[in-house]
Formats: C-alpha cells, sequence, structure tokens
C-alpha cells in the first residue's frame, strides 16, 4: 500500500525524522490560509499523487501553467496562484504512464534553503533477508540517470535484523555521503530513526529523494515516499486509515475485495492464471508471441467459484482487452471449477472477445466437458506454447 508524501514525512517525524513544516490543502482558500500560518518567505507547492517525478512532471492543461507538480513560490498570493492551477489538473510524470494523475490535494510546505541533495533509500533485500539502505551523494531529480550512468556512485549495506542498526551504519551512512563532524552525527541519527520507522510500520520501501543538507547546517528529509508491506497491515490500523482510493486502480481494488493477486498492466490480453510462478510464465510466453498481457491475475490455489466469476469480471471491465487466456494448472484448484466460474462470469456480463482456455490437472476431463457442453466459443488449447500462440492469433485476426 502506497501512501502521499505528506503521510510519509508525519510517519517518519513521529519516530524523530527531521521534516519541514507543512500543510496538506484540498482548495486554494485552504491554500492561502496554510502559506500565511507558515509564514514563508519562501513556501513549496507540492501535488499529492502516488507517483513519482513530479517536479519535473508537466500538466495537461494549458490553464496549471508551465511549471512543474513542484513549484517554489515567493509570497501567498503566488501559492494561492499555483494552487488554484493544479488543483484539479492532470499531471503527468515519469511515473504515471500517458494518461497522467489528477491533483487533488497539494502539500503547502516550508521552502528549504537547499545546499546540497542526496540520496536515500530503505528497502528489504530479499537476497539477504536485510533490510538495506541505498544512498548516494548524487540525490534530487535525476537519480534514475546516475543509477544508469554511474552506477559506482550508489552505495549500498544492509542491517542484520539481529542486531538493528549499530553505530558503524551510521558511521556508514555518514562515509557515504562525505559527512563530518556534526553532521556525521546527524546522519548517525537518522539511521537509526529511519530503520526504527521502517521496521515497526512494516515497510517494504521507503525513499527519501532528496535528502539535503540545508545552507545552515542541517540534514533534511525534503521528499519522502513509503510503501508499506501488505501482509502486515492487519496490524497497523493507523496506516490503513491513511490509503486514499482515489490514487488506486479501480480494478485493482476490486480484486483486492476477493483478496485476489491482480495487477493491471497496459496490454490487449487479459489473464487468468493460478499461481504466481505460472502466472508470470504466462506474461512471458504472450510476449514472446509478440502480444502485451493486460494485466497480472493469480486466482489462487482455493479460489472459488464466486471468486473466479470476479476475477472474469474484473478482466472483461478493462476497455483494452482484445482476448483472454485462461491458464489453469489444476492442484488444489479444480478444473471444474474454473470452468463453472467462467460459465457464470460470460453469463453474467457476456463476451466481447475471443477466448482461449487451457486446462490441465485436478479433473481436467469434468473441466473440459463443462466448458464443450455451455455451447460457449471457447478456443481449447492443450499446453502453454499451444494456448499463447492461440490468443496471440485470436486477437491479431
Ligand atoms: P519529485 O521527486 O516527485 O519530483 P520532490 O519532493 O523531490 O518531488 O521535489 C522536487 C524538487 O523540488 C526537489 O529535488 C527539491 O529540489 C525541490 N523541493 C522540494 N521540496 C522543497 C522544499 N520544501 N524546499 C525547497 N525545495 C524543495
Ligand atoms: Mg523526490
Amino acid at each position: 500500500m502506497n501512501i502521499h508524501e505528506y503521510q510519509a514525512k508525519a510517519v517518519i517525524k513521529e519516530f524523530g525524522a527531521p521534516v519541514s513544516r507543512g500543510k496538506a490543502i484540498f482548495s486554494a482558500a485552504e491554500a492561502e490560509a496554510a502559506a500565511r500560518e507558515l509564514g514563508g518567505p519562501l513556501w513549496v507547492v507540492k501535488s499529492q499523487i502516488h507517483a513519482g517525478g513530479r517536479g519535473k512532471g508537466k500538466f495537461k492543461e494549458a490553464s496549471a501553467g508551465e511549471k512543474g507538480g513542484v513549484r517554489l513560490a515567493k509570497s501567498v498570493e503566488e501559492v494561492k496562484q499555483f494552487a488554484e492551477q493544479m488543483l484539479g489538473a492532470t499531471l503527468v510524470t515519469i511515473q504515471t504512464g500517458e494518461a497522467g494523475k489528477q491533483v487533488n490535494r497539494l502539500y503547502i510546505e516550508d521552502g528549504s534553503d537547499i545546499d546540497k541533495e542526496f540520496y536515500l533509500s530503505m528497502l528489504v533485500d530479499r537476497a539477504t533477508g536485510r533490510v538495506a539502505f541505498v544512498v548516494s551523494t548524487e540525490g534530487g531529480m535525476d537519480i534514475e540517470q546516475v543509477a544508469h550512468d554511474t552506477p559506482e556512485k550508489i552505495v549500498t549495506f544492509a542491517v542484520d535484523p539481529a542486531t538493528g542498526v549499530m553505530p558503524h551504519h551510521g558511521r556508514q551512512l555518514a562515509q557515504a555521503l562525505g559527512l563530518v563532524g556534526d553532521l556525521a552525527k546527524q546522519a548517525d541519527k537518522l539511521a537509526s530513526v529511519l530503520y526504527k520507522a521502517f521496521v515497526e510500520k512494516d515497510m517494504a520501501m521507503l525513499e527519501v529523494n532528496p535528502l539535503i543538507i540545508t545552507k545552515d547546517g542541517h540534514l533534511k528529509c525534503l521528499d519522502a515516499k513509503v510503501s508499506f508491506d501488505d501482509n502486515a497491515l492487519y496490524r497497523h490500523a493507523d496506516v490503513v486509515a491513511l490509503r486514499d482510493i482515489t490514487e488506486e486502480d479501480s480494478k485493482e481494488i476490486e480484486a483486492s475485495k476477493y483478496d485476489l493477486a491482480y495487477i493491471a498492466l497496459d496490454g490487449t490480453i487479459g489473464c487468468m492464471v493460478n499461481g504466481a510462478g505460472l502466472a508470470m510464465a504466462t506474461l512471458d510466453i504472450i510476449k514472446l508471441y509478440g502480444e502485451e498481457p493486460a494485466n497480472f491475475l493469480d486466482v489462487g490455489g482455493g479460489a472459488t467459484e464466486e471468486k473466479v466469476t470476479a476475477a472474469f469480471k474484473i478482466i472483461t471491465s478493462d476497455p483494452n482487452v482484445k482476448g483472454i487466456l485462461v491458464n489453469i494448472f489444476g492442484g488444489i484448484m479444480k478444473c471444474d471449477v474454473i470452468a463453472r466460474g467462467v460459465i457464470a462470469a460470460v453469463k453474467a456480463v457476456g463476451l466481447q472477445v475471443p477466448l482461449v482456455v487451457r486446462l490441465e490437472g485436478t479433473n481436467v476431463e469434468l473441466g473440459k466437458q463443462i466448458l464443450r457442453e455451455s455451447g460457449l466459443n471457447v478456443i481449447p488449447a492443450d499446453d502453454l506454447d499451444d494456448a499463447a500462440q492461440k490468443i496471440v492469433k485470436a486477437v491479431k485476426g
């Protein structure tokens, strides 16, 4: 689960991380009041959407002005003017895709005098089973370029969960960022504060880009992006309360109601598969034969007919879907359950596009028979390769 920048900052601030003062607002009038309260002389008006690259983003509407999604303002009037321009407008960044995202809330923040911009992030390194820090002196809006051109400028170290953050981690952080004296002490504190926040809140990722040194010698988290481990949300009611479903894909929200592992993609072939590994292999083979998948979907091992029906409805609700591939290897999952679910869903929502079904495993004959006798226009397939070729051919016409 993702949250907005201002929420992420509030979370890490609770643990003692240095962030600027600011206020989230929903209207230009609120923006003006927030600007007065903060006092200036410099403010930053920041679009709150669940995507990065806002600073370099562009609004679709000409009325939103030429500047990006993060704007420096030098007066209360300017804050208000930017808020009027940005609220309701659609911001396109490198992470939103072409459609962009509507900006419905802004964060009005104290402007900082920046001396240097660093990069810091933390994530769960599955290879070592540890929380890793990823840091670079080359922070700011071009970090992707740094990672591509000069990867040696990115330093990584991991923390053993048995010990937690130790003084040597603080020193490693300071050294990686070239900090000495008081700034090194601040880096040491920051490492332990952020690690504590990460672990206690069950974060999956925390990115502070930029982490800055202010002209008066303080480290500050100027941007913050946090995503939480969904499997641990049950023990963080306070985190769940931060969810903004207007930022999420409506198909993914629907899927989460049925506990389906669904991720929307940009392609044309809708996929219903059981097992994450088989689902990924299915996406790969669709690409191999020259088409793009419209989604990742793992219906899981113990899916009921109701769940399969819901999954099928979600797939067909995507207007980009030009064909559907059902690929089931029945182990715990039974092929006849899938067949009944598919038929129930088609009866409910109709079938406008070609449907290829590949069934194998438990109750396969029964499943095939149910589909045959349904009278539905199903294209049967024998194996994964056959199924992929058939759906690609059907879609290409
Ligand atoms: P994004 O990463 O989505 O582009 P950031 O929050 O990192 O958004 O903002 C982009 C840039 O704007 C930062 O790299 C920084 O240079 C500047 N900036 C952001 N917040 C402030 C602030 N409070 N004071 C001064 N400059 C800021
Ligand atoms: Mg940033």
